[in-house]
């Protein structure tokens, strides 16, 4: 029996009785853009991670456009952003007509590296993204301590780290907003695209609603040239259903999480450990290991669902080629690239499978 990397029909099957009915009450009364359920949904996720303002969006990548574009970045800025991410952070940042300036991460967490982050900020910096990686909450403080007096704003990409606390704080509360993703893979997943910006100043908050409607607060009214991106109310039924979930799947993850550290505790690999004050959501399980792209073989070939996130550091990607940056720019970010291997990590995951995940893994180390 195959073991998947997600199981995202468990999590339906938990939420369906909700959902069912919420959805055919949005078909039958045809209030599919707006109304009541977006805004219900905002509301609970702003008090989940306990912020005054949730604008729902699209999807996560423009969640993070939106949300550049609300503190001031404009086209010819430049925005520090971690080379190992998901492209998202920075294509948000390109569309704009800003440059993402790369920077490596730490070696322990694969986080951005402050230091980094501070030699990299120049005259045209306009924010600094930190992603919260795997789930984990980004050394933010850190950052700000280097960003604050320049004024220079953070945003957080809080598309990993839905339930994820610091020092019992919510990720993405501690810069000038946050910009998530409900892509169905995500801890909070909807049953297509959806996103959110998030934050307790109320002037970003009203301008990313602003760009998000075609620039426009009453209709036809267009203040500038904005975009196009809602989130659905059908979305929104999902995601209230399963916001009131989170909580208890999210320390599902974390006992996968432990499980998985004491089943390996013998392997050759280097298990994922969790920064100082932090409770992880433990987005993704992510282990390094010598000859991954083999063990990964292995692993497909016992059935075992496995990813890698990321298999290219940013700047060796064909897209960013025009940045002009070589290997052995971002050695740690390089370095584990080649190891890095993400093992199957949801709610639903038993014991009993991850002992089997914990084997085909033996076997394919030879140890
Ligand atoms: C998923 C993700 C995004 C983009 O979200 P979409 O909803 O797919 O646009 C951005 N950043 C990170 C780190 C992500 O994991």
């Amino acid at each position: 029996m195959n073991i998947p990397f997600v199981d995202l029909a468990a999590q339906f099957a938990e939420v369906a009785d909700e959902v069912l009915p919420g959805v055919e009450e949005v078909l039958r009364t045809a209030g599919y853009v707006g109304g009541p359920h977006v805004a219900t949904f905002e509301a609970a996720y702003a008090q989940f991670v306990g912020v005054s303002h949730c604008v729902g969006v699209g999807n996560g990548t423009d969640a993070i456009e939106l949300a550049l574009r609300a503190v001031g970045v404009r086209a010819g800025s430049e925005v520090v952003v971690p080379a190992n991410t998901f492209i998202a952070t920075a294509e948000a940042v390109s569309r704009i007509g800003a440059t993402p300036v790369l920077v490596d991460v730490d070696d322990d967490y694969l986080l951005i590296d402050p230091e980094a982050c501070a030699a990299a900020i120049g005259p045209r910096t306009a924010a600094v993204v930190p992603v919260h990686l795997f789930g984990q909450v980004a050394p933010v403080e850190e950052v700000l301590m280097r960003t604050r007096d320049a004024g220079i704003p953070v945003v957080e990409d809080a598309a990993q780290s839905q339930g994820a606390r610091r020092h019992g704080r919510a990720a993405g509360t501690l810069g000038a907003a946050a910009a998530t993703s409900f892509y169905p893979g995500k801890n909070l997943g909807a049953a297509g695209d959806a996103g959110a910006v998030f934050t307790d100043d109320s002037r970003v908050a009203r301008d990313v609603r602003v760009l998000a409607q075609h620039g426009s607060e009453q209709k036809y009214d267009h203040e500038v040239v904005g975009m196009n991106s809602r989130l659905d109310a059908i979305q929104s039924v999902v995601l209230s259903a399963k916001l009131a979930r989170l909580e208890t799947w999210n320390a599902a993850r974390r006992a996968a999480a432990a499980r998985y550290a004491e089943l390996l505790a013998d392997l050759p690999v280097r298990v994922p450990t969790t920064r100082e004050g932090n409770d992880d959501a433990w987005h993704l399980y992510v282990v390094r290991v010598e000859g991954r792209d083999r063990v990964l073989a292995d692993l497909a070939g016992a059935g075992i669902g496995t990813g890698v996130h990321y298999p290219t550091p940013l700047h060796l990607t064909q897209a960013y080629a025009g940045l002009g940056l070589r290997r052995g720019a971002f050695p740690v970010a390089e370095a584990a690239s080649a190891q890095i291997l993400s093992l199957p990590m949801h709610p639903h995951l038993t014991e009993d499978q991850q002992v089997r995940v914990v084997d085909a893994l033996r076997r394919a180390l030879g140890a």
